[in-house]
Order: C-alpha cells, then sequence, then structure tokens
C-alpha cells in the first residue's frame, strides 16, 4: 500500500493550497461574519474541473478518486471550512447518480457538476429521522409518469442554492417492506420543480458561509426517469455506498481545519512572550503542540488509508469500517486540536479578528453531521462483529 498520493494529485493540492491562500483566505472574515456564500470560490473550482475530480473522464471528470477529494477538502478547510462544507456537499448530492445512476442519468448530470454549471445536494435527514434515517416519511408515489412526492427534509446543505437534490423518500410503507429496507428510492429532484419550496436560512454556530435550509415537498411531480437507477427500492445501497465515500471526504475537512488552527497557534507561540520568553519555551505550551501534530498525522494515516482503500475497490465492509474510524478520529480531533490551538493563543484566540475562536466553531459540527461520532461507534462494532463471527 502506498499512502503517497500520485504526482497529479499532488499537482492537484498544490493548485487548491495557492488559490485557497490567493482567493479565499482574503474574504474568509467576510463570509464568516455576513454569512456569504463561497460563490466565485465554487464557481472557480468548478473552471478548474476540481469539482468533477472524482468524476471519470467519460462524464468530463479528472477521475482523480477519493484520494483527490480529500486533498482538495483538507486544502480547503486549512483556510475556510465552511467552503470545505459547500464543496463536500456538491459531492454528497452528486454520489447518488455516481454510484447507482443510469447511464442517462450520468450523461444528463455528471459533466454539468464537473464543469459547476449544475450544483448539487443531498437530501437524507428529517424531522423525525436523524441517525435513524430508515424512520423517514418522505413519501413519493408514482402516477403515470410521474413520482409526486410529500414530506419534508431538514438541515440540508446548500438546500435553495443547489440546482438539483438527491432525495430520499419511501416508495413503499416502512410497515410493507417486510424489513427489508426496500421501501426507500432516490430521486432528482431539480429546483425549480413545482412543488419543492425551501425554508429561512438557517443561523448555525459556525460554518456561516455554507447555506443549510429544511426542503418542502407538496404534491411535488418528478418524472419518473428522474428515479435513480431506473427501479424502486435501492435507494438504501445508494445510501450506504454514498456515506460510505463521503465519510472519508468529510474526514479531510477535519485533518484541513485542525492544520489551519494548529499554524496560527504554532506561529503565535514562537512569538508570544510572557516572563521574558516566549511562551512556547514552555513545556506546557511546547507538548501541547507536539500532541496536535500527533494527532493531525494519526488522522492522516486512517484517513489515506480509507481513501486509498475505496479507490482501490477494497470489500464493502473495509471501506465502511476503515471510513467510519476516519470520520470519527477526525472529527473529534480537529474539535480537540481547534480547542487546544486558542488556549494556546491566550485571551487574542477568542476574539473574532484573530481567526481563532472561527476554527473551534466551524469544528464542533464534525462529530453531527454525516453520522454522529456515536453512530461511527456503532458501525464499527457491528463490522468488528460481523468479522468475528467469520472467524477472521
Ligand atoms: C450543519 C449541518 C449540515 C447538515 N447537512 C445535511 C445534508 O446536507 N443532508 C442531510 O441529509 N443531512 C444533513 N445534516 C443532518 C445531519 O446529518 C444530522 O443532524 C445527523 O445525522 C444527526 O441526526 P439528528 O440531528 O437528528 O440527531 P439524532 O439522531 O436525534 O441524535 C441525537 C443524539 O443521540 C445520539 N443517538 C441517536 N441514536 C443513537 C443510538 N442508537 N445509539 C447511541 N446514540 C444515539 C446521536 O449520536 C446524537 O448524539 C446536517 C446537519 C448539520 C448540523
Amino acid at each position: 500500500m502506498n499512502l503517497e498520493p500520485t504526482k497529479i494529485q499532488n499537482e492537484i493540492r498544490d493548485l487548491v493550497r495557492k488559490i485557497a491562500e490567493d482567493k479565499l483566505r482574503p474574504l474568509v472574515r467576510r463570509f464568516d461574519i455576513e454569512a456569504e456564500y463561497p460563490l466565485e470560490f465554487m464557481k472557480l473550482l468548478g473552471t478548474l474541473n476540481f469539482l468533477g475530480v472524482y468524476i471519470p473522464e467519460e462524464f468530463g471528470g479528472l477521475n482523480e478518486g477519493t484520494v483527490a477529494m480529500v486533498l482538495i477538502m483538507e486544502e480547503i478547510a486549512k483556510v475556510c471550512p465552511g467552503t470545505a462544507t459547500s464543496f463536500g456537499a456538491n459531492a454528497l448530492g452528486t454520489y447518488p447518480i455516481l454510484f447507482s445512476g443510469t447511464d442517462e442519468q450520468k450523461k444528463k448530470y455528471l459533466p454539468k457538476v464537473a464543469s459547476g454549471e449544475f450544483l448539487a445536494a443531498f437530501g437524507l435527514t428529517e424531522p423525525g429521522s436523524g441517525s435513524d434515517a430508515m424512520a423517514m416519511t418522505t413519501r413519493a408515489v408514482l402516477d403515470g409518469n410521474e413520482y409526486i412526492l410529500n414530506g419534508q427534509k431538514q438541515f440540508i446543505t446548500s438546500a435553495g442554492r443547489a440546482d438539483f437534490y438527491s432525495i430520499f423518500a419511501r416508495t413503499k410503507a416502512r410497515e410493507a417492506e417486510g424489513g427489508l429496507s426496500r421501501g426507500i428510492s432516490c430521486f432528482i429532484v431539480e429546483k425549480n420543480t413545482p412543488g419543492l419550496s425551501f425554508g429561512k436560512k438557517e443561523e448555525k454556530m459556525g460554518l456561516h458561509c455554507s447555506e443549510t435550509r429544511a426542503i418542502f415537498f407538496d404534491n411535488c411531480r418528478v418524472p419518473k426517469e428522474n428515479l435513480i437507477g431506473g427501479k424502486e427500492g435501492r435507494g438504501v445501497g445508494t445510501l450506504l455506498n454514498t456515506l460510505h465515500h463521503s465519510r472519508i471526504v468529510i474526514s479531510g475537512q477535519g485533518l484541513g481545519l485542525a492544520q489551519g488552527a494548529r499554524t496560527i497557534a504554532f506561529d503565535y507561540a514562537k512569538k508570544r512572550e510572557q516572563f521574558g520568553r516566549p511562551i512556547s519555551e514552555n513545556q506546557a505550551i511546547s507538548h501541547k503542540l507536539a500532541n496536535m501534530e500527533v494527532q493531525i498525522e494519526a488522522a492522516r494515516c486512517l484517513i489515506y488509508r480509507a481513501a486509498w482503500y475505496a479507490d482501490n475497490k477494497y470489500p464493502k465492509d473495509q471501506i465502511s469500517k476503515f471510513g467510519a474510524m476516519a470520520k470519527l478520529f477526525s472529527s473529534e480531533m480537529a474539535f480537540d486540536v481547534a480547542n487546544k490551538a486558542l488556549q494556546v493563543c491566550g485571551g487574542i484566540g477568542y476574539m473574532r479578528d484573530f481567526m481563532m475562536e472561527k476554527y473551534v466553531r466551524d469544528a464542533r459540527v464534525m462529530t453531527l453531521y454525516e453520522g454522529t461520532s456515536e453512530m461511527m461507534l456503532e458501525e464499527i462494532f457491528h463490522i468488528l462483529l460481523k468479522e468475528s463471527n467469520r472467524g477472521k
């Protein structure tokens, strides 16, 4: 196994690092204060084809896989974790088509995602179903050549902004599916479809420049050909495949965020003098900084390994287990490192102008979205149990 990115992946990372520093960093404070979506930066990523870095070349992408997605997330999140969320959510909304779509669906949507013409979003969570996604109640009923959707999704990243939505809905009532989870299907819903509407922009603790809204379906008619994969009841497979990949990608956000906070703390600790010497000369500070580095590099190993497994078509259970471990470790690590970094900076770390407290606020959500830490532990344990029962 080689966890070193390829030459092309390194070139992509270097370019994203440069544009994040040049084009994004000067705007981060404004985006945070004004909760402004990073539209120009997303467009720039589209122009460079980076919104399609994981999409096969035949559909207009660069075909550089999950590893490249992680590297891009990492570089963006070092500078602006909220922009990284917008970037990651675009892939999250596209993965259902990539993994389960028909050829026609792939031809229609993937090239537009790759070029940045279309932004995507992913609608799973509902007011009554978060971790227990199978409890969803949004219904899709076939009527002639259309499905009629009724229900609600909540906390959807890029809702109202995206051009299309991968929406999970019940095509069979839960009682009728016989416990086989074949009652869920996934649909592509385009933005201007009648019956589709959006809630207010949520005011969040962090990630201010990433937009989050509810989605409402009121007799929303979706063409039959927008059923992903063309067959009902395949939603759970689509969902699992999507999350197993997207969780690896979102782990890259934690990795980048932690490095962003660490760098500010490190530079500050070398310069800030108290008691006649730099604070970094106190072991309480230097060991904190050293420990942060260990945490970051440990996360990197897990995340790159999970990404490498995904790109090299390892068995699904391995991708899922390593993805869950990467997500769990990276998200917990990101908050811990950001919090320690703020402590190193003392009072100035708490001031908004210093741009440290934002990392702490932005990090907090990572143990919640795309599966909470508790659910990651559940998933890891269940795979361990399966392996042990197989005598592995
Ligand atoms: C900023 C933001 C953006 C988001 N973007 C999207 C998006 O784009 N698309 C989308 O579909 N969703 C999105 N979400 C929703 C997110 O994925 C859910 O919030 C998350 O899955 C948790 O669901 P919940 O909030 O309903 O919490 P709940 O499921 O109600 O959980 C509450 C607590 O109980 C714990 N818990 C629940 N069940 C168990 C159990 N069996 N064992 C142990 N502990 C348990 C959880 O771990 C958690 O600590 C977003 C959320 C946020 C905050």
